[in-house]
């Protein structure tokens, strides 16, 4: 059986690592790069129960086993490994010593104080997007395919293949998993549509003493909130994003980039709460685009109606997250029929109206 998955970011390299261990000859067609999207850009975190009370919270606490699991499985190192989490306020317009701060870091300015503890080592972790999403590409075997996907090749009710560049390639299955680009898949499958929020990060050149991931809720000299997310990773860099961004979705993935004076406001914004990172050599600026859905759930099923045709996108604020078991549970639905180790049916992706094509709004 060959399948033939469309993106690789994290959502298609876990499912081609999940499809290839249960024996299936997998190629990934990416236009642009592997992880050249939010799913090298990304923060990396990772939590086991921020998504309870929701139809996610299953995929997650599968998802934080299953990334424990496959960083004891496969030699790669990726960054992985768990993070005390820490909510902190900041703003230098309001005297928050009332705050708790005993284990507040050292790193943090006067402006900020921590307000409480989010998660422990038992709950939450931390990975390098681009180097997990590059090792689930190796360690599936997987083919890559340099091209971008402009068609699926239909056959009585059945895709039979995709084309590449205008040019056929046949399989048995074939899944979308383009991210925020899975929008342009609404011109060929009657499926939902997807949509790109856009945010922007950097990358500072930075270790800190006590590495802690902060959510933090900042007011800037101006009264401006925003809540900026701080990642310190292992290689020697940390992480911060919080500023989104307002260009449409370029159908080029390579055409993303930052909006005037997003890089600039961001490592204000972080030199408010934590003055030493902010002064930190910059060593990305950049921006990327989460795939959300109207209801703010993932898509993950076969597409309606259409024979050997697949759908796993829209994974919003936790694609990274959500990667292993979203791709474990591909996996068991293309081999076996149905997925097993967690239950999908609450993001068929028949829950939501098919798109227009006609509608489709997104610009080169
Ligand atoms: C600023 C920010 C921070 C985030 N932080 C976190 C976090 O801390 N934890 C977490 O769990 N999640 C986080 N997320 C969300 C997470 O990054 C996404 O949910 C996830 O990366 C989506 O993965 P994907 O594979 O669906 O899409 P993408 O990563 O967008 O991959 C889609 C791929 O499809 C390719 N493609 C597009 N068009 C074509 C075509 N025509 N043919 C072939 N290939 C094509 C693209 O080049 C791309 O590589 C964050 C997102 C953002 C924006």
């Amino acid at each position: 059986m060959k399948t033939i998955i469309c993106g690789g970011g994290v959502i298609g390299t876990c499912t081609a690592y999940y499809l290839s261990r249960r024996g299936i000859d997998v190629s990934v067609v990416e236009r642009t790069g592997i992880a050249n999207a939010s799913s090298g850009k990304s923060g990396g975190f990772l939590a086991l129960d921020w998504c309870r009370g929701t139809p996610v919270d299953p995929l997650a606490r599968r998802s934080f086993a299953l990334h424990a699991e496959l960083d004891t499985a496969i030699d790669i190192d990726w960054g992985y490994r768990r993070v005390e989490t820490l909510g902190v306020a900041a703003s230098p317009r309001r005297d928050l010593s009332r705050l708790w701060s005993a284990t507040a870091p050292g790193w943090l300015g006067e402006n900020a104080a921590v307000h409480g503890q989010l998660g422990t080592p038992e709950t939450t972790a931390q990975v390098t997007p681009d180097l997990f999403t590059q090792a689930m590409m190796t360690a599936s075997g997987a083919a890559l395919v340099e091209g971008a996907v402009d068609g699926i090749i239909l056959d009585g009710g059945c895709a039979t293949g995709v084309l590449v560049d205008g040019n056929p390639l046949e399989a048995d299955a074939v899944v979308i998993a383009m991210g925020p680009w899975s929008i342009l898949a609404c011109q060929w499958l009657p499926l939902p549509g997807v949509y790109g929020l856009k945010g922007h990060s950097l990358v500072f050149r930075y270790t800190p003493e006590t590495p802690r991931a902060l959510f933090v809720e900042l007011e800037d000299h101006a009264g401006e909130i925003s809540t900026p997310e701080v990642m310190p990773r292992p290689d020697g860099t940390t992480y911060v994003c919080g500023l989104s961004g307002e260009a449409p979705l370029p159908v080029d993935p390579a055409h993303v980039g930052t909006e005037e004076g997003g890089p600039e406001k961001l490592q204000a914004m972080t030199s408010l709460f934590a003055p030493e990172l902010g002064a930190a050599e910059v060593i990305a600026s950049q921006a990327c685009y989460r795939p959300v859905t109207q209801d703010g759930m993932p898509v993950i099923g076969a597409v309606t109606g259409v024979e050997g045709a697949y759908v796993a996108t829209g994974h919003s604020v936790w694609g990274m997250l959500n990667g292993p078991a979203t791709g474990e549970a591909m996996a068991e639905l293309i081999v076996d029929g149905a997925a097993s180790t967690v239950d999908i049916s609450p993001f068929a992706p028949e829950r939501l109206p098919v798109l227009d094509a006609g509608a489709l709004s997104v610009q080169n």
